[in-house]
């Protein structure tokens, strides 16, 4: 098996060192945390298992890798300058264009001095006689910290799914999201592809171009649109740079935190020539605006098989092989597994050195030497891409050995399932926050917002805390709980909820199923946020010494006054407001 680690270049291990905060995971979350931490004078140290910072954008060079959110949204919002210095050149910006970016935002606000790379957090305990975290990792590093912050990324664990026989195959295995920095020459190999999601459906394509031959492993059919991507229109980056602030005000009001027009009525509410126009309209825009194409479309069964319906004939329209093209038309609920955007992904299989061999009814059996077996049939590969996503939400988190109060272990914790307070912290771990932890907006929502959000929180908590001599924070019991339920509630509104994602852990066999992200809308979540800070950490009980009445001073998430754009309010947004939050 390949590894995309790169050779660790020697250091003394740090020991005894104390800081205010550790963060783990430099990743775009890290990287804001650690800003926002040095800016109110505290002292921190973050570590990350990679050799450069920018996480997903480090670990996923596969071909073909790039963002499907608008650059000019995907990307930071807390320094205008920023915004205004860097030029994206494409619409949806390649892997090598936002690896970029987070390299001159770590050089531009000079954060690697407090990165220690190639370096990976083993264990995190909490120290309940000194109220102090200890840290410690591959390197022998062992210091200690006020704050344990995990900046680990919702999507950094890699799934390679235990096949049989998968340490013989004499090839290559690449997984997408571990893809080694020196990249990997197809050309004159006959290649398989496992997975058909985002990943598998990003780079199949450009495999295609430079295989001899392609056969893609599929489970289950994946929703894609196209992306229509394009180079960036100076006109439109220049009207948008003329007033940033406004596009991202526009966006943060929306339930995913991105902006792009939003029709909110209902599907069944048009005559299907109607529909058709309008289904039409929003596919010649591309990607997951599509899902504006109607208010209902996640809530409702009907809508939503009508835009799963247009979908397919999408998809037949396209592939030349009628039996190739059932294969491709997923029956489910359209967008209830993350939406796909592609570039020429249907196209790719009217190639005739291209195989769709389908794994839904009859597994991969094994791997050999030489092959991939399903239903009897050994096919025959030089190398093998892992396109099989991750441990979602929680597998970086599990990797670790984090030890709370009284050595309660995280992982027994939330052996049914993740357990929060707003996704920001976990009852029995005081000190302890999660950015985009589950229970959090994280991947439902533009996830560069989510994690400012999550930063600029904590570090006005931090602050507030310093300000009344606070030793620890954790939540209380009844707000968790209440919280969970609150989450679960919301989720059970979206037909979201109803299908085997990774959203619901169900992409990895024994994974508790829970919906592991906050359904309710970016703002709304917000919202919540801010008021249980300016009602004083409402939920929360702080520890030793505090003058626990004075009011909090709201420093950096006085940014995130979100208005909530009550022209777009969906279901799960309305039923948010409805449902008692606490
Ligand atoms: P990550 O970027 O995952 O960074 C976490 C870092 O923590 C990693 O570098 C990892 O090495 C490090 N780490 C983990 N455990 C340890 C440990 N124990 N010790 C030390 N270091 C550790 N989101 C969007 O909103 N829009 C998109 O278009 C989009 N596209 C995506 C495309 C791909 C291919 C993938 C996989 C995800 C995409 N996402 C997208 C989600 C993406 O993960 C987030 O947008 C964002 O980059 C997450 O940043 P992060 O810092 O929270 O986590
Ligand atoms: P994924 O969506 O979980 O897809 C994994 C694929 O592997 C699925 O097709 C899955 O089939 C298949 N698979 C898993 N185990 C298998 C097994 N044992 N046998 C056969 N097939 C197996 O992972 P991903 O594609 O890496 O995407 C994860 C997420 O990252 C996305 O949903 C998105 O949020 C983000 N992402 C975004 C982009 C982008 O466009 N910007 C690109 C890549 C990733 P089943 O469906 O049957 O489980």
């Amino acid at each position: 098996m390949n590894s995309a680690m790169p050779k660790q270049t020697e250091r003394e291990p740090e020991i005894d060192q104390r800081f205010d905060a550790v963060v783990v995971g430099a990743g775009f979350a890290g990287m804001y945390m650690l800003h926002c931490l040095r800016q109110q004078g505290f002292s921190a140290r973050v570590y990350e298992a990679g050799d450069g910072v920018g996480g997903t954008w480090y670990w996923n060079r596969y071909p073909g890798a790039r963002c499907d959110v608008e650059s000019l949204q995907y990307s930071y919002s807390f320094s205008e300058e920023l915004d205004q210095e860097w030029h994206w050149s494409e619409k949806y910006s390649p892997q090598p264009e936002i690896l970029a970016y987070a390299n001159h935002v770590a050089d531009r606000f000079d954060l690697r001095r407090d990165i220690r790379f190639e370096t990976r957090v083993t264990a995190a305990t909490f120290d309940e006689a000194a109220n102090r975290w200890q840290i410690e990792t591959d390197r022998g590093d062992r210091v200690s910290a006020r704050f344990c912050i995990m900046a680990v990324g919702c999507l950094s664990a890699a799934n390679i799914p235990p096949f049989e026989g998968i340490d013989e195959f004499e090839g290559p295995i690449h997984h997408t999201g571990e893809w080694p920095q020196e990249g990997v020459d197809f050309s004159g190999k006959r290649v398989g592809v496992i997975g058909t999601g985002s990943s598998g459906i990003q780079s199949i394509p450009i495999i295609a171009q430079q295989a001899e031959t392609l056969t893609v492993f599929q489970r289950t059919p994946n929703y894609a649109v196209p992306a229509w991507n394009q180079e960036m229109d100076p006109e439109y980056e220049r009207s948008i740079k003329t007033d940033y602030p406004a596009l991202r005000a526009k966006a943060r009001a929306r339930p995913t935190g991105i902006f792009f027009p939003f029709n909110i009525k209902p599907a069944l509410e048009d005559t299907p020539e109607e529909r058709e126009r309008q289904y039409q309209t929003y596919w010649d825009r591309g990607g997951l605006p599509f899902l504006g194409a109607y208010g209902d479309l996640l809530f409702e069964k009907d809508a939503n098989e009508t835009a799963a319906e247009f979908a397919r004939r999408k998809i037949r329209a396209v592939v030349d092989d009628p039996d190739v093209a059932d294969l491709l038309c997923p029956d489910d609920i359209f967008g209830c597994k993350r939406l796909c955007v592609d570039t020429g992904y249907y196209e790719t299989y009217n190639l005739p050195h291209v195989k769709l061999v389908d794994v839904s009814k009859k597994p991969i059996e094994r791997i050999t030497k030489g092959g991939i077996v399903t239903d009897g049939i050994e096919y025959e590969v030089d190398m093998i891409v892992c396109a099989t996503g991750f441990a979602a939400m929680t597998g970086s988190f599990e990797k670790i050995k984090i030890t709370g109060r009284d050595g309660l272990p995280l992982t027994r914790k939330w052996e049914a399932g993740p357990r929060t307070y707003l996704g920001l912290s976990t009852v029995g771990f005081p000190n302890f926050f999660m950015i985009t932890g589950p229970g959090s907006p994280s991947v439902l929502a533009n996830m560069i917002q989510s994690i400012e959000q999550h930063a600029d929180w904590m570090v006005d908590c931090m602050s507030h805390m310093r300000d009344i001599g606070a030793e620890t924070i954790e939540p209380t019991q009844k707000y968790e709980d209440d919280w969970v339920e609150h989450v679960n509630e919301v989720a059970a509104i979206s037909l979201r909820s109803t299908c085997s994602s990774w959203y619901v852990g169900a992409n990895i066999p024994g994974r508790p199923r829970v919906f592991m992200p906050y359904i309710g809308g970016f703002p709304i979540y917000v919202q919540k946020c801010n008021e249980v800070m300016t009602n004083g950490y409402e939920g929360f009980s702080f520890e030793a010494g505090a003058d626990t009445n004075a009011p909090p001073k709201i420093r950096n998430t006085d940014r995130w006054h979100v208005e909530l754009d009550m022209d777009v309010l969906s279901p799960a947004a309305v039923a948010a407001r409805r449902i008692p939050m606490i």
